[in-house]
């Protein structure tokens, strides 16, 4: 196969245009008929939460049923626009009953990023705008907008977030962190695989995890599929984690099973599955992460903006674990100020 670049500059694969597939196109209007979706929990660990869903596009239609198939057959019949809209109305229908406060995290092939719909206040999407995170892939090349910068600025005026998926599948994906500003990354199921077995990516997955939060991005490690993957993420500095040890995708809203959470918890009332061992033993954890953010010895340098919000989750989180901790063993609240802490000794980062 030979290429050549045309007049335009741009480098063509000299292969013809495929021509008119009346079997494909019956098979897509089936497959449109029949879409629905499936979402798949985002937990966080330390919470031992659900905090959002990804949804994702399944089809009654057996020769689509495949997302890869469907989405290849929406390119070749140039249906995408179509059938972007259709998914998005099906996610803002359900959005209503999905558990409170979960984020609701949405695909955008890239194609998509045409349709002015997309971009509408009144559409249906938009207007739950707030619950919804977008995912944007570089397997599908930004680089055909130029505005691109722009596309994403208005999705955000209209109160979306955005999230980078598939980072590490071998696309370009460090280049969107400059071009998208996410508020969220997905680390691919790649990366993930083995993690456990293999420094190499426990050292990669370290760094990015650093390097997100020093820029305030939140990571989620994507296709976790075995404890022994999930503990690696964690001692990593992953918090938020997806992937088939906790749900499949399934019909709105899939549960995660209280096994799954650790063998080892049993029910406690107020909180998913701990016993109050557990809450102590995160309670120390939760202590030790704030003293040792508080620097008191000044020889680590903090942003003093990001170490304001770390500071306060951490300290909302430890005196969340104490009052659960007091009210477990039925003792009185904790006194207003009674848990008094050295104020943090900030430094200026160079
Ligand atoms: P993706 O966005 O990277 O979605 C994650 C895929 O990994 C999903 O496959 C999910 O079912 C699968 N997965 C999740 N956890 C695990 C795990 O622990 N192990 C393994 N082996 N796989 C796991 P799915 O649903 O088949 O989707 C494939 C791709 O199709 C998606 O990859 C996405 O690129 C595309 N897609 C799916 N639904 C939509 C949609 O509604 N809109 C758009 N634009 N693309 C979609
Ligand atoms: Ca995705
Ligand atoms: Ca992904």
């Amino acid at each position: 196969m030979s290429t050549n670049t045309g007049e335009s500059g741009v480098l063509a694969l000299d292969v013809p245009a495929p021509g008119p597939d009346p079997v494909l196109e019956r098979a897509f209007r089936r497959a449109m008929d029949g879409l629905y979706m499936v979402f798949q929990p985002i937990v966080s660990w330390t919470e031992r939460e659900i905090v959002a869903y990804e949804a994702l596009v399944r089809t009654c239609e057996p020769e689509l049923a495949r997302p890869d198939l469907l989405f290849s057959a929406a390119e070749r019949l140039d249906m995408i626009i179509p059938m972007g809209r259709r998914i998005r109305r099906g996610v803002a229908q359900l959005v209503s009953t999905a558990p409170e406060r979960v984020s609701l995290f949405v695909n955008v092939h890239g194609g998509e990023l045409a349709d002015p719909d997309l971009y509408d206040p009144a559409s249906p999407l938009s207007r739950v705008a707030h619950r919804i995170v977008l995912e944007i892939t570089e397997r599908w090349s930004l680089d055909r907008f130029h505005d691109i910068g722009e596309r994403i600025r208005a999705l955000r005026d209209l109160g979306f977030r955005v999230a980078v998926d598939d980072l590490g599948a071998g696309y370009a994906g460090l280049t969107s962190f400059a071009r998208l500003r996410p508020e969220v990354v997905k680390l691919d199921m790649s990366l993930i695989r083995g993690v456990n077995e293999d420094p190499t990516r426990q050292h990669l997955i370290r760094s990015l995890n650093g390097a997100c939060r020093d820029l305030g991005i939140r990571v989620v490690a994507e296709g976790v599929e075995t404890k022994e993957e999930r503990d690696t993420l964690v001692a990593l500095g992953s918090n938020l984690l997806q992937g088939y040890l906790f749900s499949k995708p399934a019909r709105a809203f899939p549960v995660v099973e209280t096994a799954v959470w650790d063998a080892e918890y049993t029910h406690v009332k107020g909180w998913p599955a701990r016993t109050a061992q557990a809450e102590l033993l995160e309670l120390r954890d939760a202590l030790n992460a704030l003293l040792g953010t508080l620097n008191t010895d000044g020889a680590t340098r903090y942003d003093p903006t990001a170490t304001a919000t770390e500071v306060g989750a951490l300290g909302r989180r430890a005196l969340r674990s104490v009052e659960a901790l007091l009210a477990t063993n039925n003792l009185p609240s904790l006194e207003p100020g009674a848990l008094s802490l050295p104020a943090p000794k900030l430094a200026k980062t160079a």
